[in-house]
């Protein structure tokens, strides 16, 4: 449990795909100020699975990342969803993969976890279960995608990944964590990466909330979230659970990015790209926005 009952923090990414030289001035803004709109929810004591959830949507509905809107189409030419959400403390969750042309995947898995038995959803039948909850549908997705900022079809091959994610401690120690992509670029049709597997690419319990971001490939086959939260359960240091999660990745020929926030609000935001869009805040703290070594604290956009 947090140390007293008004603790909160959160952490959001956009991804571990950020490449050195490229201008992330326009995510930066646009991280923080979902940051600040994230602090208020949680200062008025919103639910850790809200907060994420509306945080991972915003995301997804900006189209300055590698989701939702920002997708980019996979080597059939068709832009295929991944989403997942958990609840930590009743380890509630849910999943949606290779959805096509639904506005909010996130909003997606929630459903799967909120109106049935299971845990994940792939392709026709998520979508057929998002047409029957009235979730948006995308009519014409020619118009509707856009490209990252700043990445042109020309070069969208030479950029990884940019997924997003969120996670949240609540003021009564609700700990959640939210993840949605487009998935890789140029990925295979049907290709699912990490993202909406519950353990490798997002996991909430009572201790620990966890995003994934980098190639889904490796991630899955490091074990991911789920073994950074084992880790942490058995006593090693959060950074340094983090980090044996991030060191098997690059043993293993990827790269990738984590957020983490504890039950006691510590946050850790590493990752071995070259850079993570990202951001943190947490309360008597200011934000912290940064995509690459260097981060910013801005305590100015604090106010409401
Ligand atoms: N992990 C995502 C995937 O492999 C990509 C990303 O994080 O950007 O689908």
């Amino acid at each position: 449990m947090p140390k007293d009952n008004s603790s909160w923090a959160f952490a959001l990414h956009g991804g571990a795909g950020a490449v050195a030289g490229r201008d992330y001035t326009e995510t930066e803004k646009h991280l923080h100020e979902l940051a600040a709109r994230c602090r208020r929810k949680l200062r008025d004591n919103a639910a850790a699975l809200d907060v994420v959830d509306y945080a991972v949507t915003e995301l997804e509905a900006s189209g300055l990342y590698v989701a939702g809107r920002g997708s980019a189409p996979n080597s059939a030419g068709h832009v295929e969803l991944d989403a997942s959400i958990m609840d930590g403390r009743s380890r509630a969750a849910g999943a949606v993969a290779a959805l096509q042309d639904f506005a909010n995947p996130v909003g997606v898995a929630r459903g799967v976890m909120e109106k049935t038995p299971h845990v994940m959803l792939a392709g026709n039948g998520a979508a057929e279960f998002a047409r029957r909850h009235g979730f948006e549908e995308i009519t014409d997705p020619a118009t509707y995608y856009t490209l990252p900022v700043g990445v042109t079809r020309a070069d969208m091959f030479d950029i990884a990944h940019g997924t997003v994610g969120a996670v949240a401690l609540d003021t009564t120690g609700g700990l959640a964590a939210a993840t949605s992509t487009g998935g890789t670029f140029g990925k295979l049709h049907g290709r699912i990466g990490d993202t909406p597997l519950i353990g490798p690419g997002t996991w909430a319990d009572d201790n620990i909330a966890i995003s994934c971001t980098g190639i889904g490939e490796h991630i899955i086959r490091a074990g991911g979230a789920a073994s950074i939260a084992f880790r942490y359960r058995s006593g090693i240091a959060l950074h340094d659970a983090v980090q044996e999660m991030l060191d098997e990745v690059r043993r293993l020929g990827g790269d990738a990015g984590v957020i983490a926030v504890t039950c006691d609000g510590e946050i850790d935001m590493p990752y071995n790209s070259e850079g993570m869009k990202r951001a943190s805040g947490k309360s008597g703290s200011d934000i912290v926005v940064a995509t690459f070594a260097q981060a910013r604290s801005t305590p100015g956009l604090d106010t409401p």
